[in-house]
């Protein structure tokens, strides 16, 4: 998106840093006033003259900075007193972003942030990079991309889906199931990992989609029909309730709702028989290098608070499933690590700030 900053400067942003960049332009037009207004307390040509710009220039040619810190340089003008009003140039690249009128590092990789000032501008290599977790730190290095969760205590609003969900092309998902829909990205790795599947078992092996995304509607349905049949079973509503969450989630905790996992079968049924199947067997053992997890393993159930379900697969990414794979742990306790990760590098990074290489 291309929004006009000034007379000729044209900044193209995403439409996430527009609402951010008017920030900035409020902050210019600020100064702009400001200045402004000490020039017309100065009265006379000469003051003006010697408050003219002559150049803008950055200290260095390279900063660095922590992601989610505020970067700390700013332009030195010439003269020191000079009326300047400040254009910044964001590029496109996502690096850097406006909060509450500063540019802040919102990922890391290398950008180039201008400044222009009527005439005069100057540009700035800005290298953001990740805190660092300790030295001596066994926790996992990627604390900083905590993965969003959905289970009995994190909720998803009513609303939330993944932005790039399909529908599943009828020869992935078992017989009698339709429209079934999945996140593209996550739909992308799940095929490697069934081209790895049959390459090992060979062509007969089995496995179709049974479940994927559900809307908050439908696991509200599934919900639903869960505590009516233990109610026609006789058990009261509270004991209905409790004995359907042993297997199923309240609408808002289901991950199904991410669109990023999937139910996988050789029969059209979830069984815990699956955990015995050479599909079953296989993927145990080798989803996590495909970017999967087991979601709710046997030897967890009181972290996840659900069975385990041997067919129930979430796609995380290689880094963090093979973290968990190796270290045995399950999401809840992984994420816990992350969060743990974070505060430490925290810590680290106000001892140790970010320096350029
Ligand atoms: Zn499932």
């Amino acid at each position: 998106m291309k929004v006009k900053i000034s007379e000729e400067k044209y900044i193209t942003i995403t439409a996430r840093a527009v609402e951010r960049t008017l920030f900035l332009m409020l902050s210019a037009v600020m100064v702009a006033v400001v200045c402004k207004k000490s020039f017309s307390q100065g009265r006379s040509a000469v003051a003006k003259l010697d408050k003219e710009l002559q150049s803008v220039s950055f200290p260095d040619k390279k900063t660095a900075v922590y992601v989610g810190d505020a970067l700390e340089i700013q332009p030195v003008a010439v003269p020191k007193n000079a009326e300047v009003s400040y254009t910044w140039e964001l590029a496109d690249d996502g690096v850097l972003t406006v909060e509450n009128g500063k540019i802040v590092a919102a990922c890391s990789g290398e950008t180039v942030l201008g400044v222009t000032s009527g005439d005069y501008s100057a540009q700035v290599t800005v290298v953001a990079k990740h805190k660092p977790l300790p030295e001596d730190s066994t926790l996992p290095p990627l604390y900083y991309e905590t993965l969003p969760i959905a289970n009995y205590c994190n909720t998803l609003a009513s609303d939330f889906a993944a932005d790039d969900l399909m529908k599943i092309p009828t020869r992935y998902v078992a017989e009698n199931y339709t429209s079934l829909y999945v996140s593209a990205a996550t739909f992308q790795e799940y095929l490697k990992m069934l081209d790895a599947m049959r390459a090992e078992l060979g062509a007969d092996m089995n496995m179709h989609i049974i479940s994927a995304y559900r809307s908050y509607a439908r696991q509200t349905e599934l919900y639903n029909k869960a505590v009516k049949n233990y109610m026609a079973q006789g058990k009261t509503s509270t004991e209905a309730r409790a004995l359907a969450l042993q297997t199923t989630q309240t609408p808002g905790n289901s991950e199904h709702q991410m669109g990023n996992t999937i139910d996988v079968s050789n029969d059209s049924t979830t069984d815990h028989n699956y955990q015995n199947t050479p599909e079953g067997k296989w993927l145990a053992e080798n989803a996590y290098k495909y970017g999967f997890i087991i979601r709710y393993p046997a030897d967890k159930e009181d972290v996840t608070r659900i069975e385990y379900e041997p067919w129930h697969i979430r796609y995380v990414g290689v880094n963090h499933a093979a973290y968990m794979y190796l270290h045995n742990l399950c999401l809840e306790e992984y994420v816990e690590l992350q969060k743990k990760a974070a505060a430490e590098a925290d810590d680290y990074a106000l001892e140790h700030p970010a320096t350029v290489e």
